[in-house]
């Protein structure tokens, strides 16, 4: 199916949707931050956390299970571990307010760890670890993901019993390589890129998904089924090793983080509820930085320069097709697919915002 694609300038995009936040109730500030960590995320080519969130956001605010203008509370203060509570507020903002918490504290001590539970989606968690590079730290983060159906069979299963679990390690660059920002849903893909096929009409490659009956499917229908019976599953990334991946994220951020798991008491929430574990390391507490920094450069120089196997596509490192993505679009337009531009309208309708006023601040009217 072909489809026309709107194509919006990202500040258009962020004060529209700063517009509907502030409408469905967060206090400016709030709706500015949730706003540009999703337009952002659009900008990286993370379509899938971006402004095509919204709908769900706003079902969720309307139903109650999510609370707009709640901050972080911090529920345990050991020093070097920390706890915090996001009390169902908006993810971007008790995400980065946990990481304001987290620079200093690794910087004084050395290196922090860190859980945080009960909180409404984190969205893009590689942005979290985007402020501690930011800082010159290194940060690692396990996240799980409850109050829905889950979304991923476990290595040999047939029906779901996961979240798509994201993993996020950042490490900073250097003089003369950007830094290293592995930012990944522990399923083949992400939930919502199997959204955005759907959107778009387009099947997703095979050995990403299975069906109800637990057999290979193309079909992205089989995750957002009309009927519940026939809903399907992701299939985890890398077979078994994927698989321990995934757990491992499952068991850090809901167990030892202090938070809940996935299963059936816990899935019928209508919502989406994130854990997450984070660990900030300033590797000046293990390392001169000059050979840190020395290192760095010897061992990227060294991968990279591996030829390619097709010419066509330069063996890059993580983090580096998000800064590609985000030239294009800037310089482009952020492409969004007429379903999520539909959804958006709609969820701004349900809070106020009428089309009329959507429609002109996106296009600058
Ligand atoms: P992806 O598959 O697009 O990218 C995963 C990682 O691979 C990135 O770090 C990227 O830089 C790197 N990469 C991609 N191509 C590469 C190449 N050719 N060479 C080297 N590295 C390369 O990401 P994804 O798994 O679809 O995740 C999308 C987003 O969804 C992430 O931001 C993640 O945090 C988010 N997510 C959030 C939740 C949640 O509950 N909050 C759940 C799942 C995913």
């Amino acid at each position: 199916m072909l489809t026309t694609m709107h194509h919006f300038t990202d500040t258009r995009l962020r004060r529209v949707v700063r517009t509907l936040l502030e409408r469905a109730g967060s206090e400016p500030a709030e709706a500015a931050q949730v706003a540009d960590h999703l337009v952002d995320a659009n900008l990286r080519g993370h379509d899938s956390h971006g402004v095509g969130m919204i709908p769900h956001y706003v079902h969720n605010i309307t139903g109650k299970t999510m609370r707009p203008n709640t901050g972080l509370s911090v529920v345990r203060d050991g020093g070097a571990v920390m706890g915090f509570d996001g009390g169902m507020g908006f993810g971007q903002r008790v995400g980065a307010e946990m990481m304001e918490h987290l620079i200093p504290r690794a910087r004084e001590l050395g290196a922090v760890v860190a859980s945080l539970r009960n909180v409404h989606h984190l969205g893009r968690i590689g942005a979290y670890a985007e402020m501690a590079v930011a800082a010159g730290l290194v940060s690692i983060h396990f996240v799980n993901v409850i109050g829905h159906p889950p979304l991923v069979a476990p290595h040999r299963g047939s029906q779901a019993r996961f979240g798509t679990n994201p993993i996020a390690i950042g490490v900073p660059g250097t003089s003369r390589h950007a830094p290293f920002l592995l930012d990944m849903a522990t399923s083949r893909i992400a939930l919502g890129k199997v959204r955005v096929a759907l959107n778009k009409g387009e099947r997703v490659e095979p050995g990403i998904l299975v069906d109800a009956d637990g057999q290979p499917t193309t079909d992205p229908k089989v995750m957002f089924p009309d009927d519940e019976a026939l809903r399907g599953a992701l299939l985890p990334l890398g077979l078994h090793k994927g698989y321990g991946l995934l757990f491992a994220a499952e068991l850090l951020a809901g167990v030892v983080g202090g938070g809940e798991t996935s299963h059936p008491g816990t899935a019928g929430r209508d919502t989406i509820c994130n854990g997450m574990l984070s660990v900030v390391i300033d590797p000046a507490s293990l390392t001169d930085p000059e050979g840190m920094e020395r290192e760095l450069d010897i061992i990227v120089d060294y991968v990279t320069s591996s030829p390619p196997a097709n010419p066509d596509e330069p063996v890059l490192v993580a983090g580096a097709p998000e800064r590609m993505t985000m030239e294009k679009r800037l310089a482009e337009g952020i492409p969004v697919d007429p379903v999520t531009w539909e959804g958006i309208l709609d969820a701004g309708e349900r809070v106020g915002l009428p089309r009329s006023e959507a429609q002109a601040l996106v296009s600058g009217a």
